[in-house]
């Protein structure tokens, strides 16, 4: 009898996002309110595997909300760097338990590196990119690993550097959703209000913008949101998130960009 044919392993090395199925989803959704866009993206599994990350900052309980309302199963990622204030840290679990999220996941920097790269913890006050490199890229890579999509929490009015931010954006094949891309501050503090969602311990005393403890400074009146982050550096991102590129104009009429899923 013959020998059945030897099945093939085929590895599938395509991204699982491109940027055409990016420039659809920004299409379809334009115009559409965010906890709906939420709800069907979760329903219809348009993004696949996906996760929300979160820093548990001030303005990070809107979008946690909102996820939550569309489905509290969503794995909610929180980068340990290690150097978090601890009221930040007792901010995640109140927001983890009031909005009912089933699961929250910590990721942390690795020992060993830690060890080989930061063995006084210091290395924050002489290379803050090296510093952020250890502390928060590694473990956030380590954290999409399986992932097709996540959940970013960023907005276009807090800095220059993040204009033009699209709803749906690639990177490294992943898609990267910004639900609040085009929100204003006034429909933050809207949202909180009318969801009486709880607020940052620190941001009474003038923390408007809040990362890790050592490189967090109160922002005075009329400064940009983030300029208490890394004072007296000319860093502005933790590297975390890639450069933006402008949004795409997408023609709804052009197959290329109708929806493939
Ligand atoms: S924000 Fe500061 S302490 Fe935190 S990882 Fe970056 S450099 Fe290190």
């Amino acid at each position: 009898m013959a020998e059945p044919a030897r099945k093939v392993d085929i590895i599938d090395a395509r991204p699982a996002f491109t940027q055409a199925e990016a420039d659809a989803l920004n299409a379809r959704f334009d115009g559409v309110d965010t906890l709906t866009m939420l709800r069907t993206v979760f329903a219809e599994g348009l993004a696949g595997n996906v996760a929300v990350v979160s820093s548990f900052g001030t303005e990070s309980a809107v979008l946690l909300d909102l996820v939550a309302k569309a489905d509290p199963t969503v794995p909610v990622i929180f980068v340990d760097t290690l150097k978090m204030f601890t009221e930040t840290l007792d901010y995640r679990d109140t927001l983890i338990r009031t909005l009912g999220f089933t699961d929250s996941r910590v990721v942390a920097p690795d020992a060993a590196v830690l060890a080989a790269k930061d063995e006084t913890g210091l290395r924050w006050s002489y290379d803050p990119d090296g510093c952020c490199e250890i502390r928060k890229v590694e473990p956030m890579k380590r954290a999409k690993d399986g992932l097709d999509a996540w959940i970013s929490g960023r907005k276009a009015f807090q800095s220059v550097t993040r204009q033009n931010l699209p709803r749906f954006e690639v990177e490294d094949g992943r898609l990267k959703i910004n639900p609040l891309g085009d929100w204003t501050k006034t429909d933050l503090e809207a949202w909180f209000e009318a969801h009486d969602l709880p607020r940052h311990p620190l941001e009474a005393q003038g923390y408007l913008s809040i990362g890790c403890e050592p490189c967090t400074s109160k922002v005075l009146p009329g400064e940009d949101p983030r300029a208490g982050r890394w004072r007296g550096w000319d860093k502005v991102e933790c590297g975390i998130h890639s450069p933006i590129s402008p949004i795409p104009v997408a023609d709804p009429d052009d197959p290329a960009n109708m929806p493939v899923f």
